[in-house]
Parts: structure tokens; C-alpha cells; sequence
């Protein structure tokens, strides 16, 4: 493919919006390439095909630069750690240097030379002459505590006449020097930093928030840069300086704490809202969270990624690959795996009520389901309670208190409670008193029963939908072919193996 020869500068400029790619350094550790702990990159020789690989799958799914994998990649660093005895930092920085490039040209990617935090000035400096001998685009210091040091590496960087990029590892509370966000991308700037902004440590709402401070604090001072993050792949609410490093979590069990591809496109929103248009991901983004990236802006950046070609819009567009042909006939089942999907993506417990409530707050409140047939529907999840899985509890609030079914046939009592009509029914001919069910309200005789047809209706489109479970004639039963996705009850299977 030609190489586009835009600098990253000429095309923030202009307006565009830049993909950034996800984490290396955790992600290598998690396959088995890197040393938890020293978290140094000799991968970057020792097993080039592993570094390559990641490389393209950040390509793939939509990344507009790949950074060189020399996290640490300092002679003190490496001589710190105990872990490299035998290969030079210089080594890997030009080893990474390679891969990226040979990565970065299968597709139009830039390629981003990276420095990171260390307390020596003169080691930025080798760095940058190790990274010269090879084809870099522009540089990132990256994942610095001190906006201090920062500001030395990118001193350094721009000796090259390069455009570079730096990024604290802060929250809004400002770095390890009690320096406010807004002064700490002051200070960037002031060192020739072209691009400022936040990556690693903390979740995608604090960073976001701390980008904003830097862009009120550049603001103040009259100095314009243009706005970057790649946040933390995690949730870390209960977070603040340190980040998910002070995690009892940290590194090793921090999966329950992943984004999923649905936070992922909320995030790449909302950075943009804040008027940020470098946005990536740092440890903990997974390729496919930078393909949830490239999928939300897809409209402001005018493609999709490559990788989306096997794979649709928030879960759209999901079609049974073993049954091709299938799909002129498809009725709305997607809607029903996204909407188990939308299940999981709200189950995650924070660790104390305050946050709940407070993460309850920053929740849309409501969330839209699509079908393949575009039609949209729209749950209230804030009537749901704090930890509770919002969406089961959609469905739950569908569900006849009776016989824990999908309502069939229901109608109101004048409480204001539904129940199906024969349940309520049969209850009161089984009862001595008439009572509801739920709030025990006491009736002096049998209430005359509406059918609620508004929500009638409602159940009857959401079934038609396969949004809710399946009716009884619905369900797999022995000798049926059981759907392999549906969650229990399973749906019998209209074709092969899957029910879509
Ligand atoms: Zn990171
Ligand atoms: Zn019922
Ligand atoms: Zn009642």
C-alpha cells in the first residue's frame, strides 16, 4: 500500500481524527513475551513474530500509528530490572523501530518512536540517536509521573525537528509534584510538546477528565497544542495518583476489570466531545477495542477498518457465517444476542456504594437496543438499583410476578401492578381474599381487570424481535436442535446450530 506521507501534525491540523493503537506491554506479558514486573521489551528481538503479530492486529483494526515497542527501553531500565543480560537497549530500539515499520507500511500507518519515563536526562538523548538510524515519523514520551521529566525528553525529542507528543500518566488531580493538570500541559508546551495529554493508570472517564483540565489550563495560558489519550483498558474508579499499579488486582487478575467493546465506543465519544482527536488505548486495549474506536468515529473519520469487515456495528449485522444465504431471511434475533450482550456490560460491581451511585450517574439513561429491521428500542435502565444488572432487570421488569414469564395477555390491577390475565385469575379463584400479589393491597371485590394493550403490544414486538425469552412452543426441546447462543431458556434452533 503507499505510504502516506502526512505528518501526524499536518492532519490533526486538518481536522482529522487519529486512531491511536492499544497496549503493548501488558498484552505481551499476558501471551507470555514480557516479564511482569521489570516490564522491559527484549521481545522485541527475542520474539519479534509476537511483537509483529500485535502490531498488525492494531493495523487491522483501525490504528492510524503504531508506537515502537521500547517501553523502558533505557539502559538503566533494562540494567534495573536483572532481565536482560545479554541483548542492548540499542538493540531493541532498533529492532522495534523495524517492526513497526515493516507493520506500519502494510497498511498507511505512522510510526511513533516512544521514550518513557526515566530519572536520567542524558539516557533520552541515546534513545533518540538509537531511534534517528531508522524511519521514525514523529516521537511520544509517554507515561511520565513527573511533568518534569516530560519535559526533558521532549526537549530532547525535538532537537530531531520531529513533531512529538507527550503524555502523563496522571490523574485529574495533577502529577507526582502536586502540578495541576492545566500547568503540567503548560509546561509541556512551553518544552516544544506539539501534542499533550494522558495515557496508562486510570480508566477513560478519569483521563478524559484530566485532558479537559489540560485543555482549560492551555486555554488560560493562551497556548493552543492539539489534545491525545490512551487510557487504561480497565475500570478504576476507586483509583487516584498511583492508578490500577496500587491494585491488589495489579497485573494479574485485572480481567474482570476489562472495558468492554461497548465502553470502549462510549469512551471514543466522549474524547471526542472534549474536542480530543489523538484517541487510543494504553494497557488493557485489545485490538478489538481499538476496532470499537474506529467503528464509533467511523462517520467523522469517513472508513471503517479492515477488521470490521467480518464483524458489524454494535453487534449488527450478526449473522450466521456457517449458513451463508441465510440472511435475506433473517428475522431480528441479533437483537437478542446484543441484548444478552448489553446484560453482561452492565454487570460490573464497583467496590462501594458511592461509586455506584456515582457511576449509576454517568450512565445514559437508557439504553437502545437496534435490530437488523432498524428498529429501536429504548429501556429505562435507571429504574433499575444501583448494582444491579441493568438489563436482566429490563427483562425482569417484563416478566409476570406470577408465573415469571413474558406477560401473555396482561392486564392491569388497580394498584398499578401487570400480571397475565389468567395468573391473576387463577390466583384469586385460588385465594380467599383478593388481594395483589405484589403490594398486598386488599380489594373489597374482584377488581374488573384491563388488558394493558399498550404494553401488550410492546411484548408482542419484542418477541417478534426475539428479544425475550422463548415462549413455551419456542423453546428446544428433546429432538430439537438447541441454539448454541441463547442464553437458558434456549430458543430451538430454526436452522442449523443457531437460532438467527
Ligand atoms: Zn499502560
Ligand atoms: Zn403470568
Ligand atoms: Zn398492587
Amino acid at each position: 500500500m503507499k505510504r502516506n506521507k502526512r505528518d501526524i501534525l499536518e492532519r490533526l491540523n486538518a481536522g482529522e481524527v487519529i486512531v491511536g493503537d492499544g497496549g503493548m506491554v501488558l498484552q505481551l506479558e499476558r501471551r507470555g513475551y514480557v516479564k511482569a514486573g521489570p516490564w522491559t521489551p527484549e521481545a522485541s528481538v527475542q520474539h519479534p513474530e509476537a511483537v509483529r503479530q500485535l502490531h498488525r492486529e492494531f493495523l487491522r483494526a483501525g490504528a492510524d500509528v503504531l508506537q515502537t515497542f521500547t517501553f523502558y527501553c533505557s539502559e538503566d531500565n533494562l540494567e534495573l530490572s536483572g532481565n536482560v543480560t545479554n541483548i542492548t537497549a540499542a538493540q531493541i530500539n532498533e529492532a522495534a523501530c523495524d517492526l513497526a515499520r515493516e507493520v506500519a507500511d502494510e497498511g498507511n500507518a505512522l510510526v511513533a518512536g516512544c521514550v518513557s519515563q526515566t530519572p536520567f536526562k542524558s539516557l533520552f538523548k541515546k534513545q533518540l540517536d538509537e531511534f534517528l538510524k531508522k524511519d521514525i515519523d514523529f516521537f511520544i514520551a509517554e507515561f511520565f509521573r513527573y511533568s518534569e521529566e516530560a519535559a526533558w525528553a521532549v526537549e530532547v525529542l525535538k532537537t530531531s525537528g520531529k513533531t512529538v507528543g507527550a503524555t502523563l500518566c496522571i490523574s485529574p488531580h495533577g502529577d507526582m509534584n502536586g502540578l495541576s493538570p492545566g500547568d503540567c500541559a503548560v509546561h509541556l508546551v512551553k518544552a516544544g510538546a506539539d501534542i499533550v495529554g494522558v495515557n496508562c493508570h486510570l480508566d477513560p472517564t478519569a483521563c478524559i477528565q484530566t485532558v479537559k483540565l489540560m485543555r482549560e489550563g492551555l486555554d488560560r495560558a493562551g497556548l493552543k497544542a492539539h489534545l491525545m489519550i490512551q487510557p487504561l483498558g480497565c475500570h478504576t474508579p476507586e483509583c487516584n495518583l498511583t492508578g490500577y499499579i496500587g491494585l491488589p488486582e495489579f497485573p494479574f487478575a485485572l480481567e474482570t476489570r476489562s472495558l468492554t467493546r461497548w465502553d470502549v465506543h462510549k469512551y471514543a465519544r466522549e474524547a471526542y466531545k472534549a474536542g480530543i482527536r489523538y484517541i487510543g488505548g494504553c494497557c488493557g486495549f485489545e485490538a478489538y477495542h481499538i476496532r470499537a474506536i474506529s467503528e464509533e468515529l467511523r462517520d467523522e473519520r469517513g472508513f471503517l477498518p479492515p477488521a470490521s469487515e467480518k464483524h458489524g456495528l454494535w453487534g449488527l449485522l450478526w449473522r450466521c457465517t456457517q449458513n451463508p444465504g441465510s440472511e435475506p431471511g433473517l428475522k431480528g434475533n441479533i437483537g437478542k444476542i446484543f441484548f444478552q450482550h448489553l446484560g453482561v456490560l452492565t454487570v460490573h460491581r464497583w467496590p462501594n456504594q458511592k461509586m455506584n451511585e456515582e457511576r449509576q450517574h454517568q450512565s445514559p439513561a437508557c439504553l437502545t437496543l437496534y435490530s437488523k429491521n432498524e428498529t429501536s428500542l429504548t429501556f429505562d435502565t435507571r429504574r433499575s438499583s444501583g448494582t444491579k444488572t441493568k438489563m436482566a432487570s429490563c427483562e425482569e421488569q417484563l416478566l409476570c410476578s406470577i408465573c415469571l414469564e413474558v406477560f401473555k395477555e396482561p392486564v392491569t390491577t388497580p394498584c398499578g401492578h401487570n400480571y397475565c390475565k389468567t395468573c391473576i385469575t387463577d390466583y384469586w379463584d385460588s385465594s380467599q381474599q383478593i388481594r395483589c400479589p405484589l403490594c398486598k393491597k386488599r380489594f373489597r371485590q374482584r377488581p374488573a381487570l384491563r388488558c394493558n394493550t399498550s404494553f401488550r403490544d410492546v411484548m408482542e414486538h419484542l418477541r417478534s424481535l426475539s428479544l425475550l425469552s422463548p415462549t413455551e412452543e419456542e423453546q428446544a426441546g428433546p429432538g430439537d436442535v438447541a441454539c448454541d447462543i441463547c442464553l437458558e431458556p434456549k430458543y430451538r434452533a430454526s436452522r442449523p446450530v443457531w437460532c438467527v
